[in-house]
């Protein structure tokens, strides 16, 4: 993965549609909020992250590339 993530906590109601699109990136905590998985084994690739981001509802997931810059929400 070359793009890092940030999950607003404050922001995630639970719809689980990150986890639907990336699952080897973000999963469902105890209090129904996304985490985003930091295992270094399988990943996914980086058009489904940016893909999950961009199907969260509320958009609470940030996606960042490599040099810092922030590229979804635009
Ligand atoms: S898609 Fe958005 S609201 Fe739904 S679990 Fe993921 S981060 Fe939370």
């Amino acid at each position: 993965m070359d793009y890092s993530v940030k999950v607003l906590r404050d922001k995630c109601i639970g719809a689980a549609s990150c986890v639907a699109v990336a699952s080897k990136t973000f999963k469902l905590d105890s209090e129904n909020k996304a985490v985003v998985l930091t295992s270094t084994g399988d990943k996914d690739e980086d058009d489904a992250i940016l893909l999950a981001a961009q199907s969260c509802p509320t958009a609470a997931i940030e996606v960042y590339d490599q040099a810092g810059k922030k590229i979804w929400p635009l």
